[in-house]
């Protein structure tokens, strides 16, 4: 396979603190030899353990690049014992849009796994992650929150693996970043996700939905600066006590846990975020858009659970995800 066309400016054997890009050329209308510059910050203390934090794999998604531009300003060499590996704006060009996809070639991150070196400026990002960041790392953490269009309970989650030692150690990490709920999660549609690329390559991989709505609260950035303390803590990076508060257990066992519209309307949610509901009741009416008099569509949960995501915005599409549900495990 090609080489990838991306060039890092910092120098990934040397210690100390680099700030940086990963520079992709990109030759477009009004820049003839123009470059991406996604910026990267990698704190390193002779060996030890490597840590590859991202935020914004999704642009529109705010706690992970807030903890991580804080902790790439205030992170010292002398602090840690091994790497950190900081890039707060993976998908950089939909970042600066403040959106999902890129505005570049419309891909998303998060489904362009295992990417290309010679295909989109999206499929090159994910190509150089692949085969170059992932495979000098041991701890991968990637933050997600709902964006634009979901909100989301604040969890910490792992992923059911085929290997029990890689699961365990999953789970571990995920309950040291401590987050006020943590989950199993499945996945609504795993092919070509940045998850599947770590998980395969056997490293110990934590991901988050932290609130939503397209910004962030003092709360919900909060949750993603001490997990990521906490998480280096738990590598043997960095010194110090985790601060662990109580974290409710979550899991979903079947496809049943999503919940989707099949009608455009105004949405109506009977039941709020963190709420827990029964098998049959209502979840949300979806009120008609166009006339008045008409009765509202109702949509009802499929399983008992907790309100663990929602459609954000007041409108909704035939297709959208209107609700995910998920069971509390509670010994
Ligand atoms: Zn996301």
């Amino acid at each position: 396979m090609r080489d990838n066309p991306i060039s890092p400016t910092i120098d990934f054997d040397l210690d100390g603190v680099q700030h940086g890009y990963l520079r992709l050329p990109y030759s477009r209308n009004d820049s003839a030899w123009g470059s991406i510059q996604i910026p990267i910050t990698q704190v390193k203390n002779g060996s030890g353990p490597c840590a590859l934090f991202t935020g914004a794999n999704h642009g529109d998604e705010y706690e992970g690049p807030l903890a991580l531009v804080e902790l790439a300003t205030d992170l010292k060499a002398e602090d840690v014992s091994g790497t950190v590996l900081i890039i707060p704006f993976m998908n950089h060009p939909a970042f600066l849009k403040g959106v999902r996809v890129s505005p570049i070639d419309d891909l998303n991150m998060n489904r362009t796994f295992p990417g290309q070196p010679d295909g989109t400026p999206t499929q090159k990002i994910a190509d150089y992650f692949q085969r170059t960041l992932l495979p000098m790392a041991d701890v991968v953490l990637d933050f997600h929150s709902g964006g634009k269009t979901l909100d989301f309970i604040p969890f910490a989650a792992s992923h059911a693996l085929d290997d029990p030692e890689q699961q365990a150690r999953c789970r571990a990490a995920r309950d040291a970043f401590n987050a006020p709920f943590s989950i199993e999660m499945r996945e609504i549609d795993a092919l070509g996700m940045y998850d599947d690329a770590v998980e395969t390559q056997g490293k110990t991989f934590v991901t988050t939905e932290i609130g939503g709505g397209g910004t962030a609260t003092p709360a919900s950035a909060q949750i993603a600066r001490k997990g990521v303390r906490n998480l280096l803590i738990h590598t043997g990076i960095l010194q110090g006590e985790p601060i662990i508060a109580p974290s409710r257990m979550l899991s979903q066992e079947d496809d049943g846990c999503f919940h989707f519209t099949n009608h455009n309307g105004m949405v109506d949610f009977a039941v709020t975020l963190g709420q827990t509901v029964a098998k049959g009741d209502l979840i949300a009416r979806i009120w008609d858009m166009h006339h008045t008099g008409i009765e509202p569509r109702k949509f009802y949960a499929l399983m008992d659970g907790i309100l663990t995501a929602r459609h954000h915005p007041g409108l909704v599409q035939s297709g959208d995800c209107l609700a995910v549900l998920a069971t509390e495990i509670t010994n």
